[in-house]
């Protein structure tokens, strides 16, 4: 009997040591650069959904449960929902402080961090502007820590992880200095967001936030507010509304069709038709500064 398995045994594909569990698709691609085939990785949520409202459902309290390591975006975007499934999931080796849990945003500068928190400024973030991901300059320092903790984590493959790491970082700086090119004739230029979730790509390449269509954060548009906009839209000719693809559009429309700016709605994370992270920047890119 020993004998006929020890063949069989031999022939099945070698299983992954290590599961990963991501919150978002951004990172799920990071995780599957840096490692191909040689970790397993569930992704949470979906790149076309609202970063800071993610339903739960059970199938994502299984995710948890098998996971070695949790990847999170951290800075606060996760508070609401990544918590409840942690406590469900009774894993021990994903719990806040533990070696499987990272949060990446403990490794890069988040802006816009607020000064006081009350109910007033609405739904803020309250350690500041948790959607660094959208800077592109970002993304190799991510991958670097996903790398380094792969390595610590499953020291077998850490060359493999090293030189995946190496061939991205240099493709990606390939991409970086294109980027750069395509939006420098933006420069100095302002726009208007729903939300602040592209600050970061727009301060990268030194495009002003003049207003946003939500009031406040996580307030929805009043009257009152979209008219100031597009009387501000005439004045200051603002050319560009950015949109995303999970909040309403009917307002930016409105605001686009009353004040002759133009409105175009972006992605904010892989997915679709930008299944790639490479795609999802140069769509990015491609649609803010339309020449
Ligand atoms: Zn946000």
């Amino acid at each position: 009997m020993k004998k006929l398995l020890l063949p069989l045994l031999c022939s099945l594909p070698l299983l992954a040591s290590v599961h990963v569990a991501v919150a978002y698709p951004y990172i799920g691609e990071l995780v599957k650069t840096i490692a191909h085939d040689k970790v397993d990785v569930s992704v949470i949520a979906q790149g076309s959904s609202d970063p800071h409202f993610v339903v739960p459902r059970p199938s994502y309290i299984g995710m948890l449960r098998e996971a070695d390591l949790l990847i999170v975006n951290g800075g606060g975007l996760e508070i609401g929902w990544i918590p409840p499934l942690q406590n469900q999931a009774h894993n021990p080796k994903i719990i806040q402080g533990a070696a499987g849990y990272l949060d990446l945003s403990a490794y890069v500068k988040m802006i816009d961090k607020p000064t006081s928190l009350s109910r007033a400024q609405g739904d803020v973030h309250a350690e500041g502007n948790p959607h660094y991901s959208l800077d592109p300059y970002n993304i190799p320092v991510l991958a670097k820590i996903i790398m380094l903790k792969l390595s610590l984590m499953d020291p077998a493959n850490k060359n493999v992880y090293h030189t995946n790491y190496d061939v991205f970082a240099k493709q990606w700086s390939i991409k970086l200095a294109q980027w750069d090119k395509t939006m420098l004739p933006c420069r100095n230029t302002q726009v208007i967001q729903y939300h602040e979730l592209y600050s970061y790509f727009l301060n990268r390449y030194g495009i002003h936030t003049a207003g946003t269509i939500e009031p406040l954060p996580g307030i929805t548009p009043s009257s009152k507010h979209t008219l100031e906009l597009i009387n501000q839209i005439r004045t200051d000719k603002i050319p560009t509304i950015i949109q995303d693809d999970y909040h309403e559009p009917k307002t930016a429309q409105f605001i686009a069709s009353k004040s002759g700016a133009r409105a175009v709605v972006l992605a904010h994370d892989v997915g679709g038709e930008n299944d790639t992270l490479e795609k999802l920047f140069d769509s990015l890119s491609e649609q803010t500064c339309k020449q």
